[in-house]
């Protein structure tokens, strides 16, 4: 049985007992090659982060997106407490949501208090219909029904917020540990404890969701 890491910073070789661990490590332009020199069997994301919006390479984000193994376009989107000033950080997200509707990749989303512009740009590229997975993700109840409303996923990791968790429809949940020491089996654990399932039942209708998501 697969437990899939969709977001990670760090390469998980760690493998759990009785379950076989899949990641897709977050890379940046200038360290893919890097890392997939290091690492030739992952999956990876790539994408240009909000906060280096400033000095974004276009170029070698399109000759990265495509690899093979590069199945998500990540982590891009927008942050208003850190980074480049927001239009600045608009313009390169709309260029990798180009980019990632052309290739057919998901987007794997970091957005820290942009949820209006967000939600804005959503509601215009989404006729494209690449899912848009929100990493991270610790929004409370009502924010949670108003993004999967409107058709966002959910990536999870170590901290999230429990009283969300009944809001995200089964389809619509991802996996991660991001920078977090935790280990992706013990990120299984706490979700599925407090969704109130069975941690391989969970783990198996995940391992679906991303078989769906990341092709
Ligand atoms: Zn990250």
């Amino acid at each position: 049985m697969y437990l899939y890491n969709i977001h990670t910073h760090k390469f998980d070789a760690a493998q759990a007992a009785d379950y076989q661990v899949k990641c897709i490590l977050n890379t940046y332009p200038e360290d893919f090659y890097a890392r997939k020199s290091l690492f030739p069997d992952s999956w990876f994301s790539c994408g240009i982060h909000p906060w280096n919006a400033i000095d974004a390479n276009m170029e070698q984000m399109i000759k990265i997106l495509s690899e093979p193994n590069v199945v998500a376009v990540g982590e891009v989107g927008l942050d208003k407490l850190k980074g480049p000033e927001l239009s600045v950080q608009i313009k390169v997200f709309r260029q990798q949501i180009e980019l990632a509707t052309q290739k057919g990749k998901p987007l794997i989303i970091h957005c820290v208090r942009a949820w209006g512009e967000l939600i804005a740009l959503y509601k215009e590229y989404n006729k494209y219909s690449i899912p848009w997975i929100i990493h991270g993700y610790r929004g409370n109840p009502e924010q949670t029904q108003q993004l999967g409303k409107i058709g966002f996923k959910f990536s999870l990791g170590e901290k999230f917020n429990v009283d969300s968790l009944k809001h995200i429809p089964m389809e619509n949940i991802f996996c991660e540990t991001d920078m977090s020491d935790l280990t992706i089996c013990k990120v299984y654990e706490n979700i599925s404890r407090d969704i109130g399932v069975d941690k391989n039942h969970f783990a198996t209708l995940v391992a679906r969701n991303v078989e769906i998501t990341f092709r």
